[in-house]
């Protein structure tokens, strides 16, 4: 006879073990891709709130497996981080964002930025700047061109071996957005000591920001400390208007979300967005 907690314990096992199954074989899937064929980039717009205006993009990575149909890259990427596939993929990534932000600037003459995400292990390897910069001679990308995305949470996990390298990535141009803000654990010394260009939102945030006493004096609080900072904020998630309206009071610069514009093919972005 079964106890309750033996029948959780089964339950939790089953559990478990399927989404080690789950991940063992998207391990194996991912080794074997196709990148070419099973990878695509989207592209998604972020726009100025004042005027609508374009400023940049970012680039949000698609597998199309030919049996498995879609997958999703919040269940990829951290398969992909924690097998180390995620080297060979970034360094795809790296070379499609880079081709496409090249014939953006040749389309128009809009300071136009590309919005690349970086896992914390990419930041950690050695020759990431090295890497970057051989990108950018190969497709003549100069480095203000790009805007590198580090998730909060990341940047603080690797406090001490961060430094160096955000600063020799701002030296050479590059700008860095933190990611995913205002759910982690930053600092204030922290944020000025790393020379951060501007903070996203968390989507968390701003879903509740129309409603929500607290995540509307959150918000306010990162906006008034960003501008204290000289730091833009961009609110990402942001798919009603009422949202966009409360964080337009708020002074928040730009922002990033369905309503304005969901991610999409670059054929797509550049009737959508781009001068014809
Ligand atoms: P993220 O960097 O926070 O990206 C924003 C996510 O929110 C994207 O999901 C985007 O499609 C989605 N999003 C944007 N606006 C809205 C909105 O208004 N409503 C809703 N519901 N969602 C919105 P996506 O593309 O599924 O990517 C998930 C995560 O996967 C990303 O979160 C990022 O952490 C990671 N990721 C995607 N591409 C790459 C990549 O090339 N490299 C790395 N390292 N990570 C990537
Ligand atoms: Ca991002
Ligand atoms: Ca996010």
């Amino acid at each position: 006879k079964y106890s309750h907690q033996d029948s959780a314990a089964l339950r939790f096992n089953s559990t478990l073990r399927e989404k080690i199954e789950r991940k063992h074989s998207l391990e194996i899937l991912l080794r074997n891709a196709n990148y070419s064929k099973e990878f695509q980039l989207y592209f998604q717009p972020q726009f100025r709130i004042s005027d609508h205006a374009l400023v940049g993009m970012e680039a949000l990575l698609r597998w199309f497996h030919p049996g498995q149909g879609m997958i999703s890259p919040g269940e990829f990427i951290p398969v992909a981080e924690e097998t180390g596939v995620i080297l060979p993929i970034t360094d795809w990534v790296f070379d499609q964002a880079y081709f496409t932000i090249a014939q953006v600037r040749q389309a128009t003459s809009m300071p136009l930025q590309m919005g690349i995400n970086l896992s914390p292990k990419i930041i950690e390897t050695a020759d990431l700047l090295i890497s970057l910069k051989q990108k950018g001679v190969r497709h003549r990308v100069p480095s203000d061109w790009i805007d590198l995305e580090v998730t909060e949470n990341s940047a603080m996990s690797l406090h001490s071996t961060i430094e160096g390298t955000f600063d020799q990535l701002k030296q050479s141009g590059f700008t860095i957005s933190i990611d995913d803000f205002g759910t982690g654990y930053s600092s204030l010394s922290y944020i000025r000591r790393f020379g951060i260009d501007r903070l996203k939102i968390a989507k968390e945030l701003v879903d509740n920001v129309a409603h929500d006493r607290n995540s509307q004096l959150i918000i306010q609080a990162i906006i008034m400390m960003a501008k204290g900072m000289n730091l833009r904020t961009i609110a990402e998630g942001v798919e009603h208007q009422d949202q966009l309206d409360v964080l337009k009071e708020m002074g928040c610069d730009e922002m990033q979300g369905y309503l304005w514009g969901r991610p999409v093919p670059f054929e797509t972005f550049k009737q959508q967005y781009l001068p014809q």
